[in-house]
């Protein structure tokens, strides 16, 4: 028996990094999985790689950040698969030369605040209101959503991208106290550095030696440890946690720097 063993799960930023690996590991606990993602070849490689190793899979082009395309996800997947029971709201803006134009607010052009407002927030609102009637048809759901160390702190760069992950830990706590008595339970989850491919073509190598020594951990984080934490909220080993921020950091987030090694 898997940990997850008949769920219906559906991945969105599936297509690589992080979304890649939770769709991957929710798969081989046993659930069939809808990686959804705006990158359609992409998403069809890892549903391929997932149905090869034995695993249940669709691919489901989507661009979560508009209603139209997340109705339509969500319809595909109760057709193929009949339920939905996950709900992994993954996506982001990660692409680095959008990044780099997500300045200081003296320097913010209005396009890429709603743009980064639409991809990393709104997106995660639509799919909860679509999700969230299909889960309580069939007796309730998990839903994990996806936030960012940025959201707690703040930073001289990437405002807009810090903020859109702030409204995602509040909008956690929205939907969880909505519909908890209806069995749907919502957590995001709050990575530090994770290397995935995106980190690693946009951040430079002094930016990773200063995340690398923030980190309390011998080692960075590597996607597999976030989806470990994606197959636990996930499955019914969670049941009693809902609407919490979840730090998967090694300790980033816990202390002030580096003072103390600069001491003597
Ligand atoms: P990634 O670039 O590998 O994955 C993002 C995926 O989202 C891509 O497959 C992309 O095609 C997809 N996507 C982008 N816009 C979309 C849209 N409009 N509709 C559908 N799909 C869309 O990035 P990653 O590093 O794996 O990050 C995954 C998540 O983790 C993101 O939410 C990111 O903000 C968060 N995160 C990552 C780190 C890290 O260090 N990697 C740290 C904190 C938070």
């Amino acid at each position: 028996m898997g940990r997850v063993d008949g769920k219906v799960a559906v991945v969105t930023g599936g297509a690589g990094g992080i979304g890649e690996a939770a769709a991957r590991a929710l798969a081989r606990e046993g659930a069939h999985v809808a990686v959804v993602d705006i990158n359609e070849e992409g998403a069809t490689r890892v549903a391929e790689a997932i149905e090869q190793s034995g695993g249940s899979a669709v691919a489901v082009r989507a661009d979560v950040s508009e209603e139209i395309d997340v109705i339509s996800a969500v319809r595909s997947v109760i057709q193929h698969y009949g339920r939905l029971d996950v709900l992994h709201n993954n996506a982001a803006l990660t692409d680095p030369t959008f990044l780099s134009s997500d300045n200081q607010v003296v320097d913010m052009s209005l396009e890429v605040w709603e743009r980064a407002m639409a991809v990393n927030l709104r997106s995660q609102m639509l799919t909860c209101k679509h999700a969230i009637p299909e889960m309580t048809r069939s007796g309730g759901g998990s839903i994990v959503n996806m936030s960012s160390g940025a959201s707690l702190k703040g930073d001289r760069t990437r405002t807009a991208y810090g903020v859109s992950k702030a409204g995602v830990n509040t909008l956690t706590m929205y939907v969880a106290a909505a519909h908890g008595k209806q069995g749907v339970r919502v957590n995001t989850i709050v990575p530090g550095l994770i290397m995935t491919d995106s980190v690693r073509a946009h951040l430079t190598e002094a930016m990773l030696a200063v995340l690398g020594r923030s980190t309390l951990t011998p080692r960075v984080g590597q996607p597999e440890d976030v989806a470990n934490l994606v197959v636990f909220l996930a499955s019914d080993e969670s049941s009693y946690i809902t609407g919490q921020m979840i730090a998967i950091d090694g300790g980033m987030s816990v202390h002030v720097g580096d003072f103390g090694q600069n001491r003597n």
